[in-house]
């Protein structure tokens, strides 16, 4: 399901299905830009070139993949076939839902997001009215393409449990706790008519955006490389947080960890619609900044300075959070992503001295934090969920019909 899986594991496998099962690991390399050669390909999978070629030459086949023999020209030493994923092969149709609407792409290969398109959210917004009009939008945009089509998934802005694919507290939406969204989108994605290139069955999944977006970073953006990935991102609305350990999300025994919004960073802060005080969620997410600048400024002392001191207490309460993170869960890097990236890049010695004063090994063991880079990290996430069975199995990825 992760692009790291198998990628050292299955390499030394023997020989009968080899090409077979080193078909998805290198599916995955050049997927995330870690073999843009067939030399680097070779390396990464442990195998000989004649095995390199042959299995990049079946990727090639199966139209996932481009294989460019032409010499590079101006550099020493045998040229080596580039690698790049196919710009017209198959896609996957990502789709996020958040508190301001509704957002689709297509989704090639190398997290690669054909133009988004933004939609109002359904004026009624109960979950099936909402998973159709999600499902139809989708479909229309798989109709309109020449490429073929394979699958799709949602990013929702709530807890997904993990393996029923139940929306918990969707507060934004009041949607009933516990409604059955993976099953209700699978059954809207069946009734919607996504044209004569898609490939059936047409697969379906569902999961958090900030799991999503985790993923997409990892793969594709600031977390590349990173061992115990941590992400904290405020969206919309509200906070939400992911952990990518060796290249797969950790989600808990039921979908449900790294719910990092409602972290007490300031025991007489804002209420937060958990019930509770000062949460991570009720101190540095939009609407609290909103209400922050909202104060009525003390005419007795300068504005600027006062500003400065909002500015700053929202930094030291996101520090105060990912500090107590870092001491539970030992990331080897934080991306920061929605308006917690905003908040690094006012005062990123200031967040980072906050987070290395109280973490257990001191200013000596910093851990880098940096900016989110993927744009619409959460659809690319989504691309990634829905090409997952693919990465797995590339030849589950049939020709186009005629
Ligand atoms: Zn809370």
């Amino acid at each position: 399901m992760t692009a790291a899986e198998g990628t050292g594991a299955h390499a030394r496998r023997a020989a009968p299905d080899r090409g077979r099962t080193l078909l998805g690991p290198a599916l995955a390399l050049v997927h995330t830009g870690q073999a843009p050669t067939r030399s680097a390909l070779t390396n990464a999978l442990e195998v000989t070139r004649a095995t390199a070629g042959a299995v990049s030459a079946e990727l090639e086949a199966l139209g996932l993949i481009t294989v460019d023999s032409s010499p590079a020209g101006g550099g020493r030493g045998r040229p080596s076939h580039r690698l790049a994923v196919n710009p017209a092969g198959p896609v996957v149709i990502a789709a996020q839902i958040h508190a301001d609407g509704l957002s689709l792409a297509l989704v090639g290969l190398g997290g690669q997001l054909e133009p988004p398109v933004h939609l109002p959210l359904p004026p009624a917004t109960g979950p099936v009215r909402m998973l159709r009009a999600v499902a139809e939008a989708g479909a229309e945009l798989a109709r309109a393409s020449s490429r073929r089509c394979l699958g799709t998934a949602l990013a929702l802005p709530n807890p997904v449990t993990e393996p029923d694919g139940t929306a918990l507290v969707a507060l934004h939406f009041a949607w009933p706790s516990g409604t059955p969204v993976a099953d209700l989108f699978a059954e809207q994605v069946r009734k919607a008519d996504q044209g004569p290139r898609a490939q059936y069955p047409f697969p379906s999944a569902v999961a958090n955006d900030a799991n999503l977006a985790a993923l997409a970073e990892h793969r594709h953006g600031a977390g590349r490389g990173a061992r115990q990935l941590l992400l904290v991102t405020s969206g919309h609305r509200g906070v939400g947080g992911a952990l990518v350990i060796d290249g797969r999300l950790h989600t808990g025994s039921a979908g449900l960890a790294l719910e990092v919004g409602h972290l007490t960073v300031d025991p007489q802060g804002r209420p937060c619609l958990c019930g509770n005080l000062g949460c991570l969620n009720s101190e540095t997410d939009p609407d609290a900044l909103f209400a922050a600048a909202g104060r009525t400024p003390d005419p007795d002392r300068p504005l600027l300075a006062q500003a400065r001191e909002l500015a700053r207490a929202a930094v030291d309460r996101l520090g105060l959070g990912l500090a107590g993170l870092v001491n539970i869960l030992n990331p080897d890097r934080i991306v920061l992503s929605g308006l917690h990236l905003d908040l690094l890049a006012a005062a990123p010695d200031r967040l980072a001295s906050v987070v290395a004063e109280r973490c257990l090994w001191g200013r000596s063991g910093r851990v880098p934090i940096v900016s989110a880079e993927v744009t619409h990290a959460g659809l690319v996430g989504a691309g990634e969920l829905a090409w997952a069975p693919y990465l797995n199995d590339p030849q589950s990825v049939l020709p186009l019909p005629g």
